[in-house]
């Protein structure tokens, strides 16, 4: 895993600690235009938005560049891109993957992957069998709680590859067994609630490679609702690229922590409102904003290790004479 555009501390020893906390506090250029959503959910997965419906709330915000970054799943990208496309809006591949680090969920996503990489697209492949086979265990459960949901139910309302628990909490409140999503999740879903199911997870280590070798930045999500900063240092160490500092789950002293731990550790900054459309009450688009002096540098870092010689970066030099 290779970090064309900045080191990791462990790299330089940390002896560049004092700089990089410096760079804290200088604000991004006022003359960098624009601002950006990177965190954006669509129908592809537990999102209520089309992709040209999420581009169109985003043209209306006045944002300059969106990601989509649907959980296990790039499969609305390619519609993203063109509808982004057609309002001027910069698109910005991604995907949300379901990764753990010692016994810890994490969220890990992946930029400006190439949608068609062949492990990429096997592994996203695993991850949406599995949530599909996840959906009639949770069913299976609430049968046995005598809650006669059917699966077909839920994956008619879902209509995608990478079904969740808000859909099979949407198939109970559109059959009449739970009165909003939210008592459907205290009394089913939640963690360690009866019909919970844990999820297909990759190692954050496995995430990280395979974001990188599609030629991604990996990027962990919001942090702040993790509370588990002990194994940032462990993710660095593993190739991570970024982290998501701006969340609208993070309070302003959440971001500021956050951008002094990307300092710290001479990662990429990103930022975005995790917006599920219509599905969790008001759509979060246009809450939390990138400014766009991060964009560029996560494009400048993206752009470097895309770039040929960035795939073999610690090739030995050519031999002094070719071999017979
Ligand atoms: P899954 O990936 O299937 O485990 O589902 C995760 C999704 O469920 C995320 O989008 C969460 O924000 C959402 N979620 C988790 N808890 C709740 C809740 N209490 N009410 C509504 N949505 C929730
Ligand atoms: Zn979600
Ligand atoms: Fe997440
Ligand atoms: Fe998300």
């Amino acid at each position: 895993m290779t970090h064309p555009t900045h080191t990791t501390a462990s790299e330089n020893g940390g002896r560049d600690a004092s700089r990089q906390t410096a760079a804290v506090v200088a604000r991004p250029h006022s003359t960098q235009p624009g601002f950006a959503d990177l965190h954006l959910h669509t129908l592809f997965s537990d999102g209520t938005f089309t992709p040209e419906e999420l581009a169109q709330a985003g043209a209306r915000h006045g944002l300059v560049a969106m990601a989509l970054t649907d959980h296990d799943t790039v499969e609305g990208c390619s519609r993203m891109e063109q509808a982004c496309g057609g309002l001027g809006i910069e698109f910005i591949s991604g995907s949300e993957l379901t990764a753990e680090l010692e016994d810890t969920e994490l969220h890990i996503i992946g930029y400006f992957m190439d949608c068609q990489n062949r492990r990429l697209q096997s592994e996203l492949q695993k991850f949406q069998m599995a949530r599909q086979s996840r959906v009639h265990e949770m069913v299976a459960r609430l049968n046995e709680l005598n809650i006669p949901l059917r699966a077909e139910t839920v994956f008619a309302l879902a209509n995608c590859r990478s079904p969740g628990r808000p859909h099979v909490g949407r198939a109970l409140v559109q059959e009449g067994f739970c009165s909003s999503q939210d008592e459907a999740f205290e009394r089913f879903l939640k963690k360690n609630r009866p019909a919970w199911v844990p999820k297909h997870k990759i190692s954050a280590l496995d995430a990280i490679a395979l974001i990188g070798q599609a030629g991604g930045l990996a990027v962990m999500a919001h942090p702040g609702l993790n509370r588990s900063d002990q194994i940032i240092p462990a993710l660095v160490e593993q190739g991570l690229d970024g982290i998501e500092c701006f969340h609208t789950k993070h309070s302003a002293a959440t971001s500021e922590h956050y951008l002094r731990i990307a300092a710290q550790h001479n990662l990429l900054v990103t930022g975005g409102s995790d917006c599920h459309g219509y599905s969790k009450g008001k759509p979060l688009i246009g809450g939390t904003k990138l400014p766009g002096v991060y964009l560029a540098k996560l494009k400048q870092a993206a752009m470097e290790k895309q770039r040929p010689s960035a795939a073999v970066p610690h090739a030995p030099p050519p031999p002094v004479s070719a071999p017979d």
